[in-house]
C-alpha cells in the first residue's frame, strides 16, 4: 500500500526532488512529515510539502529561495517557515518538543530529535516522518504506530491531555474524519467530548481560522453537521446552522468568484439573516477582518435598501447611488438571498443598465463646456447628470450641457 513520494509524479513531487537536491548541497538532513506522508500512505497525491530539519533551517531556506525561486510567505516563531514554490505550499520547521503550561496556552518549546518531534503532533496518522536523504532505504519513523492507524482508518490522539493543550485539535479530528472517511477512535472521542469546553479558550481569530479551514474542504456541510451534532462550538450554533442552509448558493457564487474565500461568502449570506446585535457579537466572536466587516456592512446597506424600495420611498437614482457603494460580491449574495421579486428586478436593472450610466461627454469636454476645472465641482455636475438621466428627466448631449451649466451657476450663487 505504501508508496514513496519519490516514486510518484506531479508538480509537488518535482518540487520535492529539487528541494532534496538543495538539502544535499546545503548538507542538511530533512524529513517529510505530517499530511504529506499520511496522504502518500493512503495513496493520495502529494499536494503540499511539510519538512522538518534537525538544525536551524535559515541557511537551507536562503538556499531554497535563491535556487528554486521560492517565495517566503511567513517566518514565524519556533523557526517555522512557509514558502510557495510554483503553486506548491512548502512548510519547513525545526524538530522540537512542545510543553503546554495551561489549556490552550502557548507551548514552551525545545529542540529535539525527530522521534520526539513526532510526539508533539496531533494524531498518530500525522506523526510519521520520512528521511529524504538516506538513499534507497527511506525507512519511516513511526514511533506512535501511525501506519497501523492509517491502515485501520483510525484517528487516534497521542496522549490524554492533547485536546487540553490545543483544543483546535478537536476540530482537526472532525475535519480528518469527514475528509478521509476515517473513524475517531473511542478513547480519542471520549477525550474530545471531555475537553470540548476548552474550545472557548481559543482566541477569536483562531476560531475564524478554523472556520476558514472548514470551508476549504470539499464537503464543509458534513463537518459543520458533525460539529453541531457533538455541540462543539455552542456559541456559534446559530451561525453554523445558518451556514448549512446556504451551501448550494455559496457554491454557485464561488464558481463565479473563485478568488473570494468561501468563508466570506458564507458570512455574507448569513449576515443577511442576522440582526445588528447578532452581527456585532459575531464581529467579537470571530474577530472579523476589515474585508469581512466591509462585506457585512454592505449586506446591511442592501437590506435597508430592500425595505426602502418596498415602500416606494426611493428614486431609481438613489438606488443607483446606494448600490454603487457596494461590491459585486455583496450584490451577488443579495440576489441569492432576497425573496422580494421587485428588488431582484431592480438588482438586475442595476447590473445590466444602471451601473453603466454616465454623462455623454467625457470629463475634459464637460470642463470645456462649463468652464470649470476638474475636481469636486465636476463631481457634483456628473452626479446631477447621472441622477437626471436615471430618473428620466433629461436625455441627449444638449440637455446634459444645459443641466451642467445650471448646476455650476447654482453652486457659484
Ligand atoms: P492537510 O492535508 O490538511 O494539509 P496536514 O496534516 O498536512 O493536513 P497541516 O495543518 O498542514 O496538516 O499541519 C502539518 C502537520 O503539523 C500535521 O500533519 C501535524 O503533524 C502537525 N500539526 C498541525 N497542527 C497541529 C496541531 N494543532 N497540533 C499538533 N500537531 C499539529
Amino acid at each position: 500500500m505504501y508508496q514513496s513520494p519519490l516514486l510518484t509524479s506531479g508538480p509537488a513531487t518535482e518540487i520535492l526532488h529539487q528541494i532534496i537536491e538543495v538539502a544535499r548541497v546545503s548538507g542538511i538532513c530533512i524529513y517529510l512529515v505530517g499530511g504529506s506522508v499520511r496522504d502518500r500512505i493512503i495513496g493520495l497525491p502529494l499536494k503540499d510539502i511539510d519538512l522538518v530539519t534537525l538544525v536551524k533551517p535559515d541557511h537551507f531556506i536562503a538556499n531554497i529561495i535563491a535556487k528554486l525561486n521560492a517565495k517566503l510567505v511567513q517566518h514565524s516563531q519556533y523557526d517555522t517557515y512557509k514558502l510557495i514554490i510554483g503553486n506548491v505550499p512548502v512548510d519547513v520547521c525545526m524538530s522540537r518538543t512542545e510543553y503546554y503550561l495551561k489549556p490552550a496556552g502557548k507551548p514552551v518549546i525545545h529542540p529535539a530529535s525527530i522521534d520526539l518531534d513526532m510526539y508533539r503532533r496531533d494524531f498518530s496518522m500525522n506523526a510519521i516522518a520520512m528521511p529524504l536523504l538516506t538513499g534507497a532505504s527511506t525507512a519511516l519513523i513511526d514511533p506512535t504506530k501511525g501506519i497501523t492507524d492509517i491502515k485501520s482508518k483510525s484517528i487516534r490522539v497521542l496522549h490524554q491531555d492533547s485536546f487540553r493543550d490545543d483544543p483546535s485539535r478537536i476540530i482537526r479530528a472532525i475535519l480528518y474524519e469527514q475528509r478521509l472517511a476515517f473513524s475517531i477512535e473511542t478513547t480519542t472521542l471520549k477525550l474530545m467530548l471531555r475537553d470540548k469546553t476548552h474550545l472557548k479558550l481559543l482566541p477569536a481569530n483562531k476560531i475564524r481560522q478554523i472556520l476558514d479551514n472548514i470551508f476549504m474542504e470539499e464537503q464543509p456541510e458534513s463537518i459543520i453537521r458533525r460539529i453541531l451534532q457533538l455541540n462543539l462550538l455552542p456559541s456559534l450554533t446559530n451561525l453554523l446552522r445558518s451556514f448549512n442552509k446556504h451551501h448550494s448558493s455559496a457554491r454557485s457564487i464561488k464558481t463565479v468568484k473563485p478568488t473570494v474565500k468561501s468563508l466570506d461568502i458564507y458570512l455574507g449570506m448569513s449576515a443577511w439573516f442576522l440582526t445588528s446585535l447578532q452581527l456585532g457579537m459575531l464581529q467579537t466572536q470571530l474577530a472579523l477582518t476589515n474585508q469581512q466587516m466591509k462585506l457585512v456592512n454592505e449586506i446591511s446597506t442592501i437590506k435597508n435598501l430592500v425595505k426602502k424600495t418596498r415602500n416606494n420611498r426611493i428614486s431609481l437614482s438613489d438606488i443607483y447611488f446606494e448600490l454603487r457603494e457596494t461590491s459585486e460580491l455583496s450584490r451577488m449574495i443579495a440576489s441569492h438571498t432576497v425573496s422580494d421579486s421587485h428588488f431582484i428586478e431592480l438588482l438586475t436593472e442595476y447590473e445590466s443598465n444602471l451601473k453603466w450610466v454616465k454623462p455623454s461627454l467625457n470629463k475634459r469636454d464637460l470642463c470645456a463646456a462649463t468652464g470649470i476645472p476638474e475636481g469636486p465641482l465636476l463631481g457634483e455636475v456628473i452626479r446631477a447628470i447621472i441622477t437626471a438621466k436615471i430618473d428620466g428627466k433629461i436625455s441627449g448631449k444638449a440637455a446634459e450641457i444645459q443641466l451642467a451649466r445650471k448646476v455650476v451657476r447654482a453652486l457659484h450663487a
